[in-house]
């Protein structure tokens, strides 16, 4: 199985910008109701452990915040590389850095191009280190915050996003062409303009490569989703 994860990936804006490999066989929104507030950290961790975290994940230490992999599905697989996985497998110094800058921006201190700049080269990085593990991995799961890092700072900027999403979306292009395997596309949460800058929203978004007859599904529950597909595969 492959997993993207895609931060705020949203599923008005894959459709505005007709991301095809995005959207796959099935797409749509995912239902985050059960959540007061939409962070990062406690969506991906409920989504690894299908179950709503987000009281055990306070907002102080939440980047710190880190699952064992036999809490999550992860146990369902053989092998697997899970690369740069909030709640999981986050590269702390990269997203520091990030967070670093975008408080460096509020302060006036840096541009948002300087910003924009280190976004995209942590991006690059993990590009590189997801297809060099794809096929060598009964799963393999990759974790790009792209929209979300670009989107916080520009998603007002519609120049700026739809580079974004060409980018995600050649990513998928390139997924699909290369494995034979479930493909599923998530994201965290959505996001909407705020003058220029961008906001978390509740219109999280998912895609399979095949039918699986979702209808606007938790993000909890993907864990037994994907549970059920491990058996499937396993005795087909
Ligand atoms: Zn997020």
């Amino acid at each position: 199985m492959i997993i993207l994860a895609l931060d705020a990936l949203d599923v008005r804006m894959v459709e505005k910008y007709g991301c095809r490999s995005l959207m796959q066989v099935e797409y749509g929104q995912t239902d985050l109701s059960e959540f007061e507030l939409e962070r990062t950290v406690v969506l991906w961790a409920s989504f690894l452990t299908g179950r709503n975290m987000e009281a055990e994940i306070p907002v102080e230490t939440q980047w710190e915040f880190t699952l064992k992999p036999e809490e999550t599905f992860l146990k369902f697989f053989e092998t697997y590389k899970a690369l740069d996985v909030p709640a999981f497998s986050l590269k702390q110094e990269n997203h520091k850095r990030e967070r670093v800058l975008l408080k460096k921006y509020f302060d006036d201190e840096v541009s948002v191009e300087e910003y924009d700049e280190t976004v995209w080269r942590n991006h690059e990085e993990n590009k590189r280190e997801f297809f060099e593990a794809l096929g060598r991995f009964d799963l393999v799961m990759g974790y790009f915050d792209l929209a979300d890092a670009i989107g916080h700072l520009s998603f007002g900027i519609p120049a700026k996003m739809e580079a974004v999403y060409r980018e995600l979306e050649g990513i998928a292009k390139e997924v699909k062409s290369s494995v034979d395997d479930v493909i599923l596309v998530i994201s965290d949460h959505g996001m909407k303009p705020v003058g220029r800058y961008g906001d978390h929203t509740k219109n999280g978004f998912y895609s399979f490569n095949r039918r699986v007859g979702l209808n606007l599904p938790k993000i909890t529950e993907f864990f037994n989703i994907i549970r059920r597909l491990v058996q499937v595969e396993r005795s087909g």
